[in-house]
């Protein structure tokens, strides 16, 4: 199969889901702070803004290994009640229940705040028809991820999905970019891949030469400690037509 140049139009492109296409897990500060401040059963004396700090640190140490982080985002409720705990008890509180029932709170919200980003069924369709191959990737539990995309008609806009849940393996295991590649009839050269992890999305597929672009729906710009330099970087789903010369 003849790679084309980097750069040039792709004949496949795979999107990943979460905070690409749809909101779903950005800007955990606010959302965290959001849920704590409106929240009423919490221990008496517990001071809000610190459970806010402490769950965020918590949730940063939790999701830090990448082999922990492949386990337990097969089961994002549990992470959250083993965070939250861990959080209460970092403040010296002993409410388990409690932390559990405010970690299912926030997992609950976040579930109900899900929407799709501006333009995305519009940008699938445009290059739907425009004749590109299309591949959704996600990682993650097979029923939550396809919930998802139940939810929000994913499924009919592309032609394959592949989930970690149902796979048995995920981003950034190589064979994730092998079968894509595989089930697209493309090479790594005639592929791009749009997603919001700089590792999964950036990083590793561009070890197999697949172009990479950086998908910033949440506008915080390119950390100066990041693994790899995307090809493109976009801030909406539309401004990946205009990339494509579309
Ligand atoms: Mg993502």
């Amino acid at each position: 199969m003849t790679a084309v140049r980097r750069g040039t139009r792709p004949r496949a492109i795979f999107f990943d889901m979460d905070d690409t296409l749809i909101s779903a897990y950005g800007r955990p500060e606010e959302a965290w702070s959001r849920t704590i401040a409106g929240y009423g059963d919490l221990p008496a004396g517990l001071d809000r803004s610190g459970l806010v700090a402490t769950v965020l640190q918590e949730a940063r140490d939790f999701w830090a290994d990448p082999v922990d982080h492949r386990h337990w985002r097969q089961n994002l409720f549990e992470a959250r009640r083993i965070v939250v705990r861990r959080a209460f008890s970092a403040l010296g509180y002993a409410e388990q229940d409690m932390a559990d029932r405010l970690a299912d709170h926030f997992s609950r919200t976040r579930e109900a705040e899900y929407r799709l980003f501006p333009g995305a069924h519009e940008t699938l369709e445009r290059l739907r028809m425009a004749g590109f191959r299309l591949a959704l990737v996600t990682n993650g539990a097979a029923a939550p991820q396809r919930a998802k995309i139940e939810r929000f008609a994913l499924a009919p806009r592309f032609d394959h999905v592949l989930i970690e849940g149902e796979l048995g393996y995920g981003k950034p295991e190589p064979q994730v970019y092998s079968e894509l590649l595989r089930r697209c009839e493309v090479g790594a050269g005639e592929a791009w891949i749009v997603g919001d992890n700089l590792e999964w999305e950036v990083a590793a597929p561009k070890r197999h030469g697949i172009g990479t672009v950086w998908a910033d729906m949440h506008k915080v710009g390119l950390p100066d400690n990041r693994p790899a330099d995307p090809d493109h970087v976009i801030t909406d789903l539309p401004e990946l037509l205009a990339r494509l010369g579309l």
